[in-house]
Formats: structure tokens, sequence, C-alpha cells
């Protein structure tokens, strides 16, 4: 254990010095800021950063747009941002999406999972882009009945595996599949407890992906409190017999998702960035290999601020982004 942790220290140590190269080079206004000073808007900014990078994102804001008042304000940040107009922290959209989403403009930190499946959701013409569809298999283990359910769902939510949880790292690609496992819930049966809950074991299968294919990992226990475990991701998945690509990670520093610092690696025309609100830094191959290898990147060389993955964007075809 104790050599365990010296050689994690060692990897951090490594990567804040592979980081910091990266810090000193600025965007070249490809990709945009966006504002959060003092006001907790980061879990936006880094899922909007994300989820503009998408292939139609934008588009489909812009059919949609008179459907909703948050979609016209978020049309109105999509157009300036990539005009690279200035846009406030005081913007109506970041006040429009707490009052409707959280009930209160209070400039509390919040989920972006929350975030993004809310926004997916005033959206019609990019939830097509994005629905899943997973079969829900329920088994009583009072009396052995089994129901199925077909379920659409816009994030793929994975549990970390329970054989990884003693090791400091594990793969995305483990978080995937152990999806299909059984876990033990409290439910309501059909068969023999319509009204109390009984002990059930469940399980999800991935039935249907579309054009892409959001991901996030369970990185947090049900007390909202971060498991000490890294996630290394792939730049390329294989899922549903078809080709995915990253194109953006949402990164999180902090014990809760409901507080700490979110940030966002995206990658656009080949180069990745990392979105950090306003700062938008360009990342070397080296950098952005060793935030996929080791799990977590130290963000700056001074504070003990170490970001870890946590919700992933692939696409099945990277070399269509829209801009
Ligand atoms: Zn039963």
């Amino acid at each position: 254990m104790f050599f365990k942790k010296i050689s994690l220290l060692l990897l951090i140590l490594n990567m804040s010095m592979t980081f910091l190269v990266g810090m000193k080079r600025q965007s070249n206004e490809i990709v945009f800021g966006l504002p959060n000073e003092g006001t907790n808007n980061c879990f936006m900014n880094a899922s909007l950063q994300c989820l503009k990078n998408l292939k139609g994102f934008t588009e489909a804001v812009a059919i949609d747009v008179n459907n909703d008042l948050i979609l016209k304000s978020l049309s109105n940040i999509l157009q300036n941002s990539s005009e690279n107009k200035g846009i406030t922290n005081q913007h109506p959209f970041y006040g429009h999406v707490r009052k409707n989403l959280f009930g209160s403009t209070n400039l509390t930190q919040e989920d972006p999972m929350e975030f993004i499946e809310y926004l997916i959701g005033l959206c019609p013409d990019f939830e097509e882009q994005i629905k899943i569809t997973t079969n829900s298999e329920k088994k009583c283990n009072k009396c052995s009945s089994t129901t199925q359910k077909n379920e659409s769902d816009y994030i793929l939510k994975c549990e970390i595996p329970e054989a990884e949880y003693n090791k400091s790292f594990c793969s995305l690609e483990d978080c995937i599949s152990s999806f299909g496992n059984f876990e033990t819930v409290n439910a309501k049966c059909e068969q023999c407890s319509k009204n109390k809950d009984v002990s059930c074991r469940k399980k999800f299968t991935l039935t249907k992906t579309s054009q892409h294919l959001i991901i996030a990992a369970k990185i947090y226990d049900n007390n909202l409190n971060k498991k000490k475990i890294d996630v290394l991701f792939p730049f390329t998945l294989s899922q549903d017999g078809e080709l995915y690509h990253l194109s953006g990670c949402i990164l999180h520093y902090g014990q809760s998702p409901k507080a700490g610092h979110y940030i966002a690696i995206i990658e656009k025309n080949n180069q990745w960035y990392l979105c950090n609100d306003e700062v938008i830094t360009l990342l070397s191959n080296q950098e952005i290999s060793a935030i996929a290898e080791h799990g977590s990147i130290r963000l700056e060389k001074d504070s003990n601020m170490t970001c870890t993955p946590y919700i992933w964007f692939y696409s099945k075809n990277n070399n269509e982004q829209n801009n």
C-alpha cells in the first residue's frame, strides 16, 4: 500500500511537470472560454464546452430555439462565443438554468450530469443523436419472477466494478463492462409484493446507441462522497459494433459532485484544449496522453488541485466535427 502511494505521488509529480509546459501556451481563438467569477458556473461551462463540441448540437439548439427561454439564451452564448464577443457571468442563461433546474438562483455548485440531461431534454433535435436504449431485467429474490423493461436515457451511467475497489485505478472499459452486471436493489415486485419494496437483483443491458455516446462513471458513492479511484480512458471505444472517438471529457476536483471545481478537455481539429472557465490552454500530445493514462491531471504546480475524469463524450465520426 505504501509503495502504491509513492508511485502514485511520482506519477502526479511527473504529470505536474509535463503539464506546466502547457499552461504557458494560449489557444488560437478556435475554442473560447466561458465566464466564472466566483459564481460556480464551472459545472455548466465544462458541460457546454463538451456539448458544443459535438456535431449537431449548435444546429439543433438553433432549430429548437423557440421552444424555450433557456435555449434562446443558450443560442446567444453559442453565437457570441463563436464570434468571440465577451460573455459575462451575468449572462441570463446561467440564471435561467439555476432557476428552472434547481429552483433557486443561489450560486451553488451542481452536478454537470443533471445539467446535461436537462439541456438535452429541452432540445428534441439533439436528443435523437444522443439517446441510448437500455433493457432492464429485474429478478425478485423472494419469488424468483423476472420482469424486463426497455428504457431510454441520455447518459450511460456505469458503476466502478467492485473487483477494482481496492485499486487506485480502473479503466473506463471495465466500468462499461460492469454495466451488464446484476446489482441488488430494493423494488416492488409485480408478482409477490406490489406495494412494498423487496430485495431484487437488477441488471441493465445497452441495446441501442446513437451518433454520440455520453458516459459517466459513478465515481461517487450513495452519500455523494468521491471514491478513491481514478478512471483511465481510451481515445477510441468499440461499442455496439461501431467505433466511437473521444471528443471531450469533464473532469472534477473535489470530494463531492456538488462541491469543488469542474474543467473540460476537448478535441477540435486534432488538437486538444483544456477549458478551465475563461482560460483555454493548448495541450500537447504528451499531456493529453498523460491524462488518459493516469486518470488525473494536476491543474497548477503549487496547488493540490488534481482533477479526475467523470463524464466522457464519444462520437461515431470524429473527423466531421462542427465549429
Ligand atoms: Zn417477487
